[in-house]
């Protein structure tokens, strides 16, 4: 892993896009300076300060440079996968006769929790290696298929040896309030009881999560029971998250607004009223087209009040078994332009500048600016818009995290 500092480098030949303000900003056949694994200077090759002259560079002949793309809503971490479901659901079986025959997400719930830490590992390796490969430098990672204290903490544990063993920026969020487990089908606010009293602090105290998150649905939890969790989060001086308005408009974007919350994340059904409220808290709607894309859902997160408003819109991939597997982000740029008519350069902007305010990690990530860490990709085309608009397929040739090629 590269926490050792990497030398000093040039990086030049290629169009800059600096995405600061969450547009493109391009600077033609730009150069970077990068130094301690950070950016030093960049602007036009041609305005290099004399001083950076005898520094090794690197000459890319071409192409683009983008910040390193940031998924800022993973299930990475679960055993087991759904697509035998997937299958029997082609063939006319009802969500709700899987869900009796032990289906759904409580077969997930199972594989993860039967798992040890090595094999959620070598799992979770699998599907980040495909994610990787689109350009991927930072990740956030939840827990909530373990649903009980011990698998809640092993999920949390292997999302934290990823990012010791690979060159990538994990963020870990804890996600306890997912779903009711079955041990406590018909009394959730026990189930509550316990994620607020012990769980968040004991999660706090090993400092395995960087966020806490949450489910706010008519199937997992009420907004006066995230409430709940809300407040214990604070209280253990964690930010907080929420899974918001995706089948139903019950508040829950307006009630991570009042937390302050970092992301509100799918929001089909927003409203104006929630939209308003997140820019005023400066929460992110984090849009999740994967997710639409496999449920076949026509209602679509209100992209028009998000603008209006002037609310930051963030794109990941959501992958998880049950409802986006998705193995490429880039792939969900075009979904995002596709099925929620997002421009090239709002998705753009969704895996960089405000999927890093998603995490809370604008001061350091997110764009190409002089300070910020030097995360980067090269990609041999000639327009960011390609990022967008090419159908999977591997695009990005050279990946560099914290100044060092990957
Ligand atoms: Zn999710």
């Amino acid at each position: 892993m590269s926490e050792a500092p990497s030398q000093s480098r040039i990086w030049a030949g290629a169009s800059l896009v600096t995405m600061t303000q969450g547009r493109y900003h391009i600077i033609a056949d730009g150069a970077m300076v990068v130094n301690q694994g950070r950016i030093a200077w960049l602007g036009p090759r041609a305005s290099l300060p004399a001083r950076f002259n005898g520094m090794p560079r690197h000459d890319f002949g071409g192409g683009i440079i983008t910040p390193g793309l940031i998924d800022c809503h993973t299930h990475l971490v679960f055993g087991g996968d759904r697509s035998l479901e997937f299958e029997q659901r082609l063939n006319g079986v009802s969500y709700a006769e899987i869900a009796a025959a032990g289906g759904g997400i409580l077969s997930t719930v199972n594989a993860t929790r039967a798992a040890s830490e090595d094999e959620l590992l070598a799992l979770a390796e699998q599907r980040l290696k495909l994610l990787l490969a689109d350009g991927i430098t930072c990740m956030e990672i939840k827990s909530g298929y373990g649903l009980t204290l011990e698998s809640e903490l092993k999920m949390l544990r292997v999302a934290k040896r990823i990012g010791k063993k690979y060159a990538l920026q994990v963020r870990t969020t804890l996600l306890a309030a997912h779903a009711v487990p079955p041990e406590y089908q018909g009394r959730p606010d026990d189930y509550i009881d316990l994620i607020c009293q012990h769980w968040i602090p004991q999660v706090a105290a090993q400092g395995l999560a960087d966020a806490v998150d949450g489910f706010c649905e008519h199937l997992a939890f009420s907004p006066a029971q995230i409430a709940r969790v809300f407040d214990a989060a604070h209280q253990a001086g964690l930010p907080v998250k929420l899974h918001a308005e995706q089948l139903s408009s019950l508040g829950g974007s307006t009630l991570a607004a009042r937390y302050q919350a970092l992301s509100a994340d799918h929001l089909e059904y927003a409203t104006d009223r929630d939209a308003a409220a997140m820019a005023k808290s400066g929460t992110v709607a984090v849009l999740l087209p994967g997710a639409c894309y496999m449920l076949r859902e026509t209602q679509f997160p209100p992209v028009a009040h998000f603008r209006r408003h002037g609310v930051p819109m963030a794109l990941a991939s959501d992958i998880n078994p049950g409802t986006s597997p998705a193995c490429s982000l880039r792939l969900m740029l075009n979904m995002a332009c596709t099925l929620f008519r997002l421009t090239p350069e709002e998705a753009l902007a969704g895996v960089t500048t405000h999927a890093a305010k998603a995490l809370g990690l604008s001061d350091s990530l997110g764009t190409l600016e002089a300070g910020k860490q030097a995360d980067f990709v090269h990609w041999p085309v000639n327009h960011p818009a390609e990022l967008s608009y090419w159908l999977g397929g591997q695009i990005a040739n050279t990946v560099v995290f914290r100044g060092e090629q990957r």
